[in-house]
């Protein structure tokens, strides 16, 4: 489970804030909205992304 080093939250990945750019998706804190991670894409099609909503 994800820490936020920024508020010391323990946030679940169902409560993180999560941006979806073409080649990158950033997950930000719901507490304090800093950067907890950023993931490469590696050119996914995003309508394969099932975790896209
Ligand atoms: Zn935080």
């Amino acid at each position: 489970m994800p820490q936020c080093r920024a508020c010391d939250a323990t946030v679940t990945a169902a409560r993180l804030v999560r941006h979806d750019y073409p080649r990158v998706t950033v997950v930000h804190c719901p507490e304090c909205t800093a950067i907890v991670g950023r993931y490469r894409r590696h050119g996914d099609a995003p309508e394969t992304d099932t975790l896209r909503r």
